[in-house]
């Protein structure tokens, strides 16, 4: 068991993973649970210590281990089945795993009920938003006019387009009225969830961020990655460690 003294004051953060086929002959047919290691030292980095969660076979597997967690990271991934936003898939729709959606949905669902702090990364953010009942775009082109380059063709960890922030927002005591962010997605927001307020926008309009509209909450989605970021510099560290400490007042 994890004691007091093990810990050392620090905040455990439960890191959402994914799943993916295992591409070794050997062992074709076979999946992998995994998260990209960029989270696992962001966590590090701040002061937390990270706790990878899987997604199993049950709902509730996973929905109990959110009692081991101090905080909830929400790693990025494949796009979400439409129907969890009541939508049909269009074209440009990525590869979905409806099975990855439930448990990822449930989680953030039961987080927000327990009030675990929880911050969400590119498809993290959007699965915050559809388990709140938002919806997204499924791809930049749908509404083409005027959108920016959002998946960028470049380094992980350099920035590609600014964001501006809004005022009052988590986010602004972070990161002032804005940054600069690096860009992967090819999906983005459609309608904001209720309860959920847009927080970080591009200059195109697509949103880059929201937050819980209850200021006593720390629930934040991000569309940028910067766990990535620190790969570079430190510039995003400061939202790892606001997360963190956020996380260690609940332990
Ligand atoms: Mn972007």
């Amino acid at each position: 068991m994890l004691t007091e003294e093990r810990l050392k004051g620090r905040p455990v953060i439960g890191i959402l993973g994914n799943r993916i086929p295992n591409e070794h002959r050997l062992f074709a047919g076979s999946e992998r649970d995994y998260v990209n290691h960029d989270y696992v030292s962001a966590v590090e980095k701040a002061g937390g210590i990270p706790l990878i969660l899987p997604i199993t076979e049950s709902i509730d597997t996973v929905v109990s281990a959110l009692g081991l967690i101090d905080g909830l990271l929400i790693s990025g991934g494949y796009d979400i089945h439409p129907s969890f936003y009541g939508e049909e898939p269009e074209r440009r729709l990525g590869y979905t795993d409806q099975h990855i959606d439930r448990v990822q949905l449930a989680c953030v669902r039961s987080a927000v009920k327990a009030r675990r702090p929880v911050l969400g990364i590119c498809r993290g953010l959007q699965v915050m938003n559809i388990a709140l009942g938002g919806s997204l775009h499924q791809d930049t082109s749908i509404v083409s006019e005027g959108i920016l380059q959002h998946m960028q063709d470049a380094h992980r960890w350099e920035s590609a387009h600014t964001v501006r922030i809004s005022a009052n927002s988590r986010l602004s005591r972070i990161f002032g009225e804005s940054c600069r962010v690096n860009s992967f997605h090819h999906q983005y927001i459609k309608d904001l969830g209720p309860g959920l307020i847009q927080t970080a926008t591009a200059p195109d309009g697509v949103i880059e961020a929201l937050e819980s509209e209850d200021e006593e909450y720390f629930f934040i989605g991000v569309q940028w990655h910067p766990e990535m970021m620190l790969a570079g510099d430190d510039v995003m560290l400061p939202l790892f460690s606001a997360f963190t400490r956020e996380a260690s007042l609940e332990s």
